[in-house]
Parts: structure tokens; sequence; C-alpha cells
């Protein structure tokens, strides 16, 4: 049986970035409703290591301190080891600690949030199909299934929140391939027998190998998650020699460099789950009828650690666009674009700039050397990565040939 029902605004997914959409737009007073596939948060291959800014930007939608407390496990800094045994120490605070995230925690209270203000919070819906709006004044469709059988919605704006492989931005034609960089990520938690004690500052690690590297960021309930990227052959190819994904991550987390850590030892708190292909690209975030947000709206690669901070600024600027084209403001979609484009254009380029850099294990070790060196490089590199100084600093010619001048 197919029923049919109608909302101002459809949002497709309930992650980080449709989640925090949804809560600003039925906060300010904007008929909502959100479709996420599963029933309830679970965890899945996805970031929860994020910049200082954003546990600011949770407190701006209603995320109150002890919420913030129980979410976050602050980390003090992010050691950095290259394929050839360099290191250096990104340093993040006092008083502004980057942080490690309860992924499926933050999901829940995200979508709680987006109830309480009054949006239609759906889980357990999948959208199926998508028929985009066809004149200004007209409706998209949606094709949903849930729980219960078929439902057709019509809704006047569509929020595509439904990631890298996104519904929205292939029914709205702007999706392209990204052929280069082929790269699958891997994730787990492990409990850490030497955590500190909860709201205690941690460090965080990130190793370099040769063909792959591995994230380590400290999370609440005294676990680590460990997340490790390599190609997508590289995977295929370990993946026939061991019994799964847990495996590649337990024999890439055995090889770190020392000191040994008691979490390299300690039990997986959950399953291993993969993400394949990590990249994703859009021709444009907005058009007649939609705007994609988070990664909907294009992805590069976890390195440089800002999918969930970005989600966040993108979820901020699309319910101020959507506002703004309801109250009659007929460029306010197109200067969404625009204004993603400006934000984040130069954090792309960081990012392929990075991906440069990882397929030359030796110009790696350099580099995070020099950074070891030089306090003023350091301090503009890991700013530049957790948003908290332009990117283009970092891409300016002057502090490359800094880094890199013998
Ligand atoms: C291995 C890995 C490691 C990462 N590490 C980091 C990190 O350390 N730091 C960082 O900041 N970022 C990291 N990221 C990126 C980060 O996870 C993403 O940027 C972030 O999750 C984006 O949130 P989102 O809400 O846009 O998308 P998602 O989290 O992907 O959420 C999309 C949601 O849409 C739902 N959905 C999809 N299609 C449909 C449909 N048709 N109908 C209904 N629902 C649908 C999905 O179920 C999902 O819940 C990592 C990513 C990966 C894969």
């Amino acid at each position: 049986m197919r029923t049919s029902h109608s909302v101002e605004v459809a949002v497709v997914g309930g992650g980080p970035a449709g989640a925090a959409v949804a809560v600003r737009l039925a906060d300010a007073g904007v008929e909502t409703a959100l479709f996420e596939r599963w029933p309830a948060p679970r965890w899945r291959a996805s970031g929860v290591y994020s910049s200082p800014a954003t546990r600011g930007r949770l407190a701006a939608i209603g995320l109150g301190p002890d919420t913030l407390e129980a979410l976050i496990r602050p980390i003090e800094a992010m050691e950095v080891t290259g394929p050839g045994g360099a290191g250096c120490r990104l340093a993040y605070g006092p008083p502004d600690h980057a942080c490690g995230l309860d992924r499926v925690r933050l999901e829940r209270t995200l979508l709680d949030r987006a109830s309480a203000c009054g949006a239609q919070v759906m889980e357990g819906t999948v959208v199926r199909g998508l028929e985009p709006r066809r004149r200004a004044t007209g409706v998209a469709r949606l094709d949903i299934s849930t729980g219960a059988g078929q439902e057709r919605w019509e809704a006047r704006l569509i929020v595509g929140a439904d990631g890298p492989t996104s519904l929205v931005a292939r029914a709205h034609g702007v999706d392209r391939p990204v052929r280069r960089f082929r790269r699958a990520g891997l994730t787990v938690h492990r409990a850490d027998p030497a955590a500190a004690p909860p709201g205690v500052p941690m460090t965080a690690r990130l190793a370099i190998g040769r063909g792959w590297y591995c994230g380590v960021a400290p999370v609440p309930d005294g676990r680590v998650n460990v997340g490790v990227v390599m190609s997508d052959r590289e995977l295929a190819e370990r993946l026939s020699r061991t019994s799964g994904p847990a495996s590649v991550i337990r024999s890439v987390s055995d090889s770190l460099p020392g000191p040994a850590a008691a979490w390299q030892t300690a039990i997986d708190t959950d399953d291993a789950t993969v993400a394949l292909p990590l990249a994703h690209r859009v021709a444009r975030r907005a058009g007649p009828g939609f705007l994609l947000v988070g990664d909907a709206a294009g992805f590069v690669d976890p390195l440089s650690g800002e999918g969930l901070h970005r989600a966040l600024i993108s979820s901020e600027l699309a319910a101020d666009a959507v506002q703004a084209d309801r109250g009659g403001d007929a460029g306010a979609l197109e200067r969404y674009d625009r204004r993603m484009h400006a934000r984040f254009a130069p954090r792309d380029l960081v990012s392929w700039m990075l991906q440069l850099f990882l397929a030359r294990p030796a110009m790696v070790d350099y580099a995070v050397a020099r950074l070891a060196q030089r306090h003023g490089l350091r301090k503009t590199f890991g700013n530049a990565l957790a948003d908290l100084e332009p990117a283009a600093r970092i891409l300016a010619p002057r502090y490359l040939l800094s880094v890199l001048r013998p």
C-alpha cells in the first residue's frame, strides 16, 4: 500500500550533517521531515576525531555542557609519525582541545534534538527513489520504504545529507566519478586499559606507513577508535591473506612504531567496518529544489580529519540558505553553493596535496621532520588542519617552500 504525505523540507540521511540541519530548520519553525535508513544509530566506518571548533558548533545547536562531556574525549595533541620514523606533535589547547567523539551517541543525541525541536524524524526509512522538482513552484517526490510498507512523500525542498553515495546528488545529476586515489577506510573501537579518567585530555596518533595510514583517537568510555586507510587494491590483497577487516586493522596496528600501547593488544569492542570508496565529488552543491550537505556535498579523504566539522558547517550554511529561499530570496541556494565552494575549495586542495605526499614516503618523513623542528610552521599546519586558520595559509608558496626547502 502506498500512502501520500507532504512536507516543506525533506532531509535524506540522519548522520551528523542531516541531523544538524534538521535541528536548525525545525528550531526556526520550518516544517521538516528527516529520513534515515537505519532504525537506530549504529557503528559504521566513519570519523570520530574532530577539530576543537566542533565543541562550539555542537553547543550552538543546543547540546549542553553535560551532554558534550559525555560525547567528547578531549584530545590535547596528535602525534604524527612518518614511514621512516620521523615524528612531530601537533598540540591542541589548552583551552580548546581537539575532540574524540562517541559517534553513535552523537548521532542519537542529534536525532533526539531534531525531534525535540519539532522535526519529524523517521528512522528505519529508506529513500528508494527521488523525482526532482521540475518547476520553481513544484514539488519533489520521494519513494520511501518503511517497516510498514511504501510511502510517497512530496517536498518543496530536498536536503541531501545521505553521505558519499548520495542518491540526492545522483538524482539531480551532479555527482561526478573520482578515479584517482581509490581508497578504503576500515575502523573499529578497542578497549584502552590505559585510558585516562573521563574528561582528562589524551593524545591521538597518526602513523603514516608505506601504502597506508592509521589514526588512533581516544574516545569516551575508555576506548580508542582505530582507523586504517589504504588503496582498494592493497585492501583486497590483504583480505586475501587474512580472515577479514578486523585482522587487517590488527596487522596494521601491530606494526605501528613503538612504544607499545595498552590498546594494541586489547579486545575490539565492536565490529570492524569498511567504507569504500571514500572520495565523492559533485559538480555543484545546490540547484533548484535541492541542496547537499556533509559528505553528500563532496569528500576527499579522512587524513585531514575535517569531515565531521565540515558536516556541521555545511548544515549551518544550508539552514540559512533554506530560510532565505523560503523568504523569497531567489538566489539563496546558488549562493549556498558559492559559499560552500569558497569555504572548502582550499581545504580540498590541502587534502589532494596530502594524497600526493602519501605516495612519496621519503617526502612525508622529510616534511614531518621539518615540522618537528619549526614551531611556527607546525602550529600553522595543525591549525589549518583543524580549521582554526584558513587552509590557504599552508597552500601559500612561501609556506610550502619553508617546509620543503633543503
Ligand atoms: C574510515 C573513515 C574514517 C573517517 N575519519 C574521520 C575523522 O577522523 N574525522 C572526521 O572529521 N571525519 C572522518 N571521516 C569522515 C566522516 O565520517 C564524515 O565526514 C561524516 O560522517 C559526514 O557526515 P554526514 O552526515 O555527511 O554523512 P554520513 O555520516 O555518511 O551519514 C549519511 C546518513 O545517510 C543515511 N542514508 C544514506 N542513504 C540513505 C537513503 N537512501 N535513505 C535514508 N537514509 C540514507 C545513512 O544511513 C547515514 O546515516 C571518516 C570517514 C571514514 C569512512
